[in-house]
């Protein structure tokens, strides 16, 4: 009998999970990804810091899937699913499935505001990382040829929107490059009027974490020069100008906004507009099923489960749950293969943590709590460990003791200068 076919659309870290529990299982399984890498997200913001290189975080997937005898990989970008005829159409052809499972993630979310979309940075692939590395140094070269103009304070100013892990990590990341690396290679800068802001609108930062950590948080970001405001949104940005307007009615001046104040669904079309719940995330059920459909599955960030009555709107958007899903759909489907009853998902949460710098981190997994020294080294460990590829793992190592020794971020090159839009 002809093996069914599933369909995988993503190889990030819930499709990678499903693929490992249907190697060599009597099932056909193509993953589908626009890009040929697996991004190991939560160290992008060391590439735009010029901390790691792209390659020291992203692993290629026919790496992983080659060995894999009943999987295959196709380079695709899929544009539309059709589930009556159950295809899937994408940009080097359309795909049959038997079952099909959107896996695609996340995307930034900039609530409508076509300004800060158009004109801000943000952080979710590697070309963003690498617009953003090449951005901050462009700024500082824009500042030496443009000293005495007045315009210096504007363009040294950085202005990071979003008080969660990632924008708290790339403040301290900006920071750190104000006092290690512009005295020394921009001498003839000066340091001090380089400044980096964290604009958050909840009432404290790492709202996932405790109040401890929330607010050593923002003690660690003060001591390294981070101008924190809490309860604070950001309403306007006009790039002429450089005006960024907040809701206390201040207005920064800056060329340089990162956004990373939420994320949305990374939808596919063809699916009815009626699925999709809050964060643009389609809603499935105990199983992953998308609602309505046997055949069509969504996990990870992309999907909306309520059932976890611990999490009635739905888990929150971060690799464990990702990770988790994959690994219960995997073995699901083989429980389906052999018409066996499914299990249903609930979240297991193992904490969070989030680093600021040298030595300041904050730490809360499996109960255990710490901020600081140890709190950074177990931060420093748990990444390397979940990095994907022996290699991956030396040369993340190798850059971050290089960096220690230093006090530099080794990677301050500008490959391909980042053009603003206009
Ligand atoms: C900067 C940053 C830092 C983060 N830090 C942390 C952290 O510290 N801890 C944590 O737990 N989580 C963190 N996250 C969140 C975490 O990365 C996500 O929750 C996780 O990646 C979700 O996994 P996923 O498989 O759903 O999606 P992803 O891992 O994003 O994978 C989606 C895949 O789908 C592909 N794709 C998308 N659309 C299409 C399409 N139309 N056709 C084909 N392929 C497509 C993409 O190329 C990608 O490979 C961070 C995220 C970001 C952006």
């Amino acid at each position: 009998m002809k093996a069914p076919h599933l369909i995988i659309i993503g190889g990030g870290f819930a499709g990678l999970e499903i693929i490992k529990k249907l190697r060599n299982k009597p099932i056909k399984v193509t993953v589908l990804d626009k890009n040929n890498f697996f991004n190991f997200q939560p160290l992008m913001y060391q590439v735009a810091s010029g901390g790691l290189g792209p390659d020291a975080i992203a692993y290629p997937l026919r790496k992983i899937i080659a060995p894999m005898p009943n999987i295959a990989f196709r380079m695709a970008e899929v544009q539309r699913i059709d589930t009556t005829a159950k295809t899937l159409t994408t940009n080097i052809g359309d795909f049959t499935y038997d079952y099909v499972c959107i896996a695609t993630g996340a995307q930034t979310n900039f609530f409508g505001n076509a300004e800060l979309e158009k004109h801000s940075m943000q952080l979710k692939s590697i070309p963003d990382a690498l617009d953003l590395r090449s951005d901050i140094l462009q700024e500082f070269e824009k500042a030496l040829s443009e000293s005495g103009s007045g315009n210096v304070e504007r363009i040294l100013n950085f202005v990071v929107v979003g008080g969660g892990p990632t924008g708290v990590e790339t403040a301290g990341a900006l920071a750190e490059i104000k006092k290690n690396v512009l005295p020394s290679d921009y001498s003839e800068l000066d340091a001090g009027k380089m400044q980096v802001h964290l604009i958050e609108s909840a009432p404290r930062l790492l709202a996932a974490m405790s109040e401890i950590s929330s607010s050593k948080a923002k003690q660690f970001l003060e001591e390294l020069g981070v101008k924190v405001q809490l309860n604070t949104a950001v309403q306007s940005y006009e790039a002429a100008s450089g005006n960024l307007t907040l809701s206390n009615g201040q207005i920064l001046k800056t060329d340089t906004v990162i956004w990373s104040a939420g994320v949305k669904g990374k939808t596919i079309e063809g699916l009815p507009e009626s699925l999709l719940a809050r964060g643009n995330r389609y809603k499935v059920d105990a199983y992953n099923r998308v609602e309505g459909f046997d055949t069509i599955f969504a996990i990870g960030d992309i999907s909306y489960m309520t059932s976890d009555t611990a999490y009635p709107n739905g888990h929150p958007m971060v690799a464990t749950v990702a990770q988790q899903q994959g690994v219960l759909l995997g073995k699901n489907i083989i429980r389906l293969l052999n018409k066996e009853a499914l299990k249903p998902y609930t979240y297991f949460n193992m904490g969070s943590m989030a680093t600021i710098g040298r030595h300041k981190a904050v730490f809360e997994i499996f109960g255990i709590k710490m901020q600081g020294y140890f709190a950074w080294l177990g931060w420093m460990f748990i990444h390397l460990m979940l990095l994907v590829g022996f290699r991956n793992r030396l040369v993340v190592f190798l850059n971050w003791m290089w960096n220690y020794l230093s006090y530099q971020r080794a990677i301050r090159i500008i490959t391909r200068p980042f053009v603003p839009k206009s």
